[in-house]
């Protein structure tokens, strides 16, 4: 047990033990970082250290406020029975007066997005003033072991009117407690909260350090791993999120839209593709985007080398190398800002299907 279960970024961790050593930790901090990096993990691993009852640059893990603290590392029961004891369908002022709190020793809380179920749902989970108002009372209290710490897990959702009050804590420091906020990006925050904060930005890890990771943590084959390693993009927590076959599936699907476009098939058959693809439930579609990304940049890896080097979509090889034949780089730079614009566009809301068509039509050779 300890900071040496975390994997990678290990110069973040060498820099907050020399802090906790030191006994000056910030009043603010900031992880920045892809999700699934392991942003929350360090964080609650940090707050074990703050707090305890053995060790002082470390934690051991098996003391009773480590062992309270580490049920933080599975918040969804947590956060379900935040929401359950909120009661059914609850109206904004229930929202706030009831904030959303994941408490299990008294001195750590985890802020989370309130998801905020409602049978007519009205907005995307966000961290919200009642939250806000409930850290500003609770940091100036005693802590009753070292050190109150308080993690703003996807501290970009605040609104900008909110963060405010989290601005405030800022401004006047409480001197026994640490506000740890946790972001995919720096500039989704506003800079007058930047600026108070020590920033770390979180680097990708490396696919065979996920590969390592997932060995006790999945049922998968060597094979398995190795693909989900690659697929994830330098998040471990993506990799063990992910569903194989589903990426697969929907891996296959954008590939043969790609291969079909090249090949000047029918309108037809493209268009059953593309709205297919429009529908695409089971993921957000701005998660399909980066896989023609993903795509564009395996078949240039490809139509320029025949070493062997490490293919993001390495399931798919065969029918990426047929590809890579037809294709020339004047082919893949056009692809790819057609797709630049198609992104966009999607972010001011023109039809999927239409961009997607138009994204189609200019893969033709
Ligand atoms: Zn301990």
């Amino acid at each position: 047990m300890g900071f040496g279960e975390f994997l990678g970024n290990e110069r973040i961790v060498h820099a907050l033990r020399t802090m906790l050593r030191r006994e000056r930790m910030p009043n603010a901090l900031l992880f920045v970082g892809l999700q699934g990096i392991g942003k929350f993990t360090l964080a609650r691993m940090l707050a074990q250290a703050a707090n305890c009852e053995k060790l002082r640059d470390d934690f051991c893990g098996a003391c009773e406020t480590c062992k309270k603290i580490a049920r933080l590392g599975d918040p969804g029961p947590l956060i379900e029975q935040g929401l359950a004891e909120r009661g059914e369908n609850p109206d904004t002022a229930t929202v706030e007066r009831t904030p959303l709190i994941l408490e299990t020793h008294p001195d750590v809380w985890a802020i989370v997005p309130d998801p905020v179920r409602r049978k007519n749902p009205v907005a995307r989970p966000m961290i919200r003033m009642g939250q806000l108002r409930a850290v500003q009372r609770a940091a100036y209290f005693v802590p009753q072991a070292r050190r109150r710490i308080f993690i703003l897990d996807g501290a970009e959702t605040m609104r900008w009117n909110d963060a405010d009050v989290c601005l405030k804590i800022l401004e006047e420091p409480p001197e026994t407690a640490s506000l740890i906020l946790l972001a995919p990006r720096a500039d989704a925050l506003l800079q007058t909260i930047r600026s108070r904060c020590l920033t770390f930005w979180f680097a990708p890890i490396t696919p065979e350090k996920i590969e390592q990771f997932l060995r006790n943590r999945s049922e998968w084959s060597g094979t398995e791993r190795k693909l989900a390693a690659q697929l994830a993009d330098g998040s471990p927590g993506a990799a063990l999120g992910l569903d194989l076959a589903e990426s697969a599936r929907l891996r296959r699907e954008v590939l043969g839209l790609i291969s079909d476009s090249m090949s000047g098939k029918s309108y037809r058959a493209i268009f059953s593709a593309t709205v297919r693809l429009a529908k695409e439930e089971s993921e957000p579609f701005e998660n399909v985007l980066p896989l023609f990304y993903s795509f564009f940049a395996d078949l240039l890896e490809l139509s320029h080398s025949t070493k062997n080097f490490a293919l993001r979509n390495p399931d798919l090889r065969r029918e990426l190398e047929t590809l890579a034949r037809k294709i020339s780089d004047v082919w893949v730079a056009q692809a790819t800002s057609n797709l630049d614009r198609l992104e966009g566009r999607l972010r001011r809301n023109v039809s999927r299907q239409l961009g997607l068509d138009a994204v189609a039509e200019s893969l033709r050779i």
